[in-house]
């Protein structure tokens, strides 16, 4: 008898790859462990066992097997069917979900970068002497590649020998650099509360009466108390009193003053930890229909304006979940995935929880992975950004997503172009669990999809505490700049609003949807304006780092004096960026700290939070940003939000600008009033009475929702027609023209006028390839099963084509 394996590579290629086995091997071996084959004329990778079966391949001399490499398959069932799921309905390879799905260390290859690992305290009679000898060449080398520790160790086969080292800690596989930064925590006091009245306050100034030192920081704390409503903060108090830290520490110390933090401070401000909030009536008949609604839909959506109190909900769902037993996973975007949500849940469910995302590094992903893996008591919960929707649950009750209509659920590049939410729901339905959809702003598809009652729909109305949603007023700034009213990029209006706000020391957010200075730079004299040579898009101008810089491919030149096609010094910019904002506004409001949330402030594991975390503590008044700001924050002291521009969101060349516009508008207008006072929004235009910036400020969902479904409904369009949108790129400009006529044809053979195309996008060249697009509708009543086929018979006959066969082709299904 003879035995094989059917192994997924990490690889674009389609088909499944079978090695032999030997009959021990094949008794061990089950679908999800990992082993190390050998591939194409000398590499090694890391492959994932499929299946064990009997069956020679037909074309094709099976080779053996290197290595096993694990004793417990590392991926469950449930994962390998809903990768198969995945790579068939986005239209890639297992092997690239395979890929995208385990943490990189999970895929020894022989591209791999090894590196010694500096914390690894060397007791050199634990390694092996194999061990050693690259421990000992890595004293003197930072890095290895595979084919050098291949020569030193003189064997083709490493991975034994590496994943001996990684056991013991002597090595890292390469991955990104992590940035040190710990979010800081900023320390306040406050006066004890048993001397507040006023009578205890007399009773403890008199018993400081001997200690004159204490007695004036209490002064000095009232004095600081009349005149702002801010937290008072340790150093202040100092400066304020001259005191030296040891004074405040012995009131502290004596109870007379409290110390606090707000991070934890706003957690446990509503007492006990561990027992989560009790839901005020709206949320608890919200909490009861969801359930409800769940007899009969796995999917429901939960439709909330912003500050209704969802994640309460939420928490007292999960609360049940693993009551049971079973597994959550809360899905969010990266950026909302801060300090501030997972400190609320931590508060709720502590050690529960998990914690999975990108700017985390591989060994806590990998920390993760096997915790869930085993079902340990810290993975009952996982809260993740999209790429969670790969991890092994064994027993999941329950998927939230949170921000579902937010498109960074939707993965770009590189394959699988997956859109998490669809991924979670077809997930959940594996496990037989509940997935609950959560948003203000529900995507069209989704509402749609309640509305025809595929998915339950439940709503909540009022934010939590009464508040009212904000006021939101539409600025004309063409009227403004005819009649003078405009300075920079800030109508009076606006203007107005933001010293109220200040005055009264509440905070201000400004959106404004591009980073940098400013997107052009052109001169007057002769027009011309500096173009990205790699990319078909002019240069945005970096004030900052006197800079011009592609967003596109990271190219980057110094800002010039003079045109460079004419020499003129005249040079003039156009548009603007977050930079430019920031800067006006430190002109027009000196006193105040302004700061600035965008990918370029950003970077690194702790960006957001450092910037999240100084706005909390109110270390910054003027907080400008671009969508970033949109997702999901919860700030307790912004009243107002100015929108600078919104019509740039409204010009986008995408069928879904105006449901994104509605969106980033409701959404951003969201982080404003969410405490006691009612919050504004200052949305400046030129067209002021365009139907959504109307139906964005009057807060219609129902009509934009109506609109847009009519316009859907008429050019063919989501959610009434599928679309599979097929990019071709490559770096000769005639090759790409060729390929996609060529293709856009045999397209229509098939599907005729349902084909769309091809055509350049408004950006039709990055990193020097030239991209052209196909689109192509899919009618409600064409299964999409055999229309995918189509494609991949079209695909095949192209790639036969010797002059194709290097264009690349991407699939984007559903076109996000
Ligand atoms: P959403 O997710 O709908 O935007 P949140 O869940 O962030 O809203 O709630 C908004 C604010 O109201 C949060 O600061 C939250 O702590 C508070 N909140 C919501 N529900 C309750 C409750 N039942 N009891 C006390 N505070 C609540
Ligand atoms: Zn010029
Ligand atoms: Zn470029």
């Amino acid at each position: 008898m003879q035995y094989f394996i059917d192994v997924i590579l990490p690889i674009p290629l389609e088909k499944l790859f079978t090695y032999r086995i030997n009959e021990a091997e094949a008794s061990f071996l089950k679908p999800g462990i990992r082993v190390a084959v050998p591939f194409g004329k000398s590499r090694i990778y890391t492959a994932l066992v499929y299946q064990v079966h009997n069956n020679p391949p037909a074309t094709y001399e099976a080779k053996e097997i290197h290595q096993i490499l694990d004793e417990h398959p590392l991926v469950n069932e449930y994962q390998l069917k809903h990768w198969s799921w995945l790579a068939n309905y986005y239209m890639c390879s297992l092997g690239e979900v395979f890929r995208a799905a385990v943490p990189g260390s999970f895929l020894l290859e022989s591209e791999t970068i090894v590196s010694g690992n500096s914390d690894f305290q060397a007791d050199e009679s634990e390694l092996k002497d194999e061990e050693w000898l690259i421990y000992e060449a890595l004293q003197h080398q930072t890095v290895l590649r595979i084919h050098e520790i291949s020569d030193i160790v003189d064997r083709k086969n490493v991975l034994p020998v590496l994943k001996g080292l990684l056991d013991k800690n002597v090595i890292r596989l390469k991955e990104e650099v992590y940035e040190q930064y710990k979010p800081k925590l900023v320390r306040y006091v406050k006066l004890d509360p048993s001397h507040s009245s006023e009578e205890g306050l007399q009773n403890l100034l008199d018993t400081l009466s001997r200690a004159p030192k204490q007695k004036q920081v209490i002064l000095s704390l009232f004095s600081l108390s009349a005149t702002t409503k801010k937290p008072i903060k340790v150093k202040e108090l100092e400066v304020k009193s001259g005191v030296s830290a040891a004074v405040i520490k012995a009131l502290i110390e004596k109870k007379i003053l409290n110390e606090y933090y707000i991070q934890t401070d706003r957690v446990s401000f509503e007492g006990k930890s561990g027992a989560s909030k009790e839901l005020n009536e709206y949320q608890q008949k919200a909490l009861e229909e969801i359930e409800e609604q769940f007899n009969e839909h796995a999917t429901v959506l939960l439709h909330g304006v912003t500050s209704s109190g969802k994640t309460e909900v939420y928490v007292k769902l999960i609360e049940k979940t693993i009551a049971e037993g079973k597994q959550v996973l809360y899905l969010l975007p990266e950026i909302a995935l801060t300090t501030q949500l997972i400190h609320r849940l931590q508060s709720y469910f502590g050690e529960k929880i998990s914690i999975y995302h990108s700017k985390y590094s591989l060994n806590e992903r990998v920390e993760v992975w096997n915790n869930i893996l085993n079902n340990e008591p810290k993975a009952q919960i996982v809260l993740g950004a999209r790429s969670s929707v790969f991890l092994p649950f064994s027993k999941l009750g329950l998927i939230i997503v949170d921000e579902e209509h937010e498109t960074s659920f939707k993965q770009f590049d590189p394959a699988p172009r997956y859109h998490a939410r669809d991924a979670a729901i077809v997930l959940s339905g594996f496990h037989k669990a509940k997935a609950l959809l959560g948003s203000a702003t529900p995507a069209i598809e989704t509402f749609y999809n309640a509305s025809q009652s595929k998915y339950g729909l439940v709503q909540i109305n009022r934010r939590y505490g009464n508040v009212l949603l904000p006021d939101m007023e539409l600025v004309d700034i063409k009227e403004k700049h005819r009649k003078k009213r405009m300075k920079g990029h800030f109508s009076d209006r606006l203007m107005e609003e933001i010293t109220e706000a200040l005055e009264n020391e509440e905070q201000v957010i400004l959106f404004q949807n591009r980073r940098g200075y400013a997107p052009i730079v052109e001169c007057n004299t002769c027009g011309h304006s500096p173009q990205c040579p790699n990319c078909d898009v002019s240069l945005t101008y970096h004030q900052y780092k006197n800079q011009l810089r592609c967003h596109y491919c990271g190219y980057h030149m110094a800002q010039q004096l003079n045109c460079l096609a004419c020499g003129s010094s005249e040079l003039n910019t156009k548009g603007f960026g977050t930079e430019q904002i920031e800067s006006e506004l430190k002109e027009l409001f000196p006193e105040a700290k302004t700061g600035r949330m965008d990918s370029d402030t950003t970077r690194g594991k702790y960006g957001y939070e450092k910037i999240i975390t100084a706005f909390e503590q109110r270390e910054i008044d003027i907080l400008v940003g671009t969508q970033m700001l949109t997702k999901g924050l919860d700030f307790r002291n912004v009243t107002l939000v100015g929108i600078m521009n919104a019509d740039n969101l409204l010009n986008y060349p995408d069928f879904r600008a105006y449901e994104r516009s509605f969106q980033l508008i409701q959404q951003v207008a969201g982080r404003a009033g969410r405490t006691e006072k009612r919050g504004k929004v200052i949305i400046q235009t030129y067209n002021p009475y365009h139907q959504i910036l109307q139906q964005a400020s009057m807060n219609n969902f129902d009509e934009m929702f109506k609109d847009e479904l009519n316009e859907r409904r008429q050019y063919k369009y989501p959610p009434f027609y599928r679309l599979i949108k097929i990019t071709l790129k490559h770096k000769d400009y005639n090759k790409v023209n060729e390929g996609a006529e060529w293709l856009a044809k045999s397209l229509r053979n098939s599907f005729g006028s349902f084909v769309l195309g091809p055509e350049f996008p408004p950006v039709a060249r990055i990193r020097n390839e030239y991209i052209k697009s196909i689109l192509l509708k899919i009618p409600p009543n064409q299964p999409l099963k055999s229309t995918k086929q189509v494609i991949k018979r079209i695909d095949n006959s192209f790639k036969a084509i010797a002059n194709y066969r290097s264009i690349r082709i991407i699939y984007n299904v559903d076109n996000y």
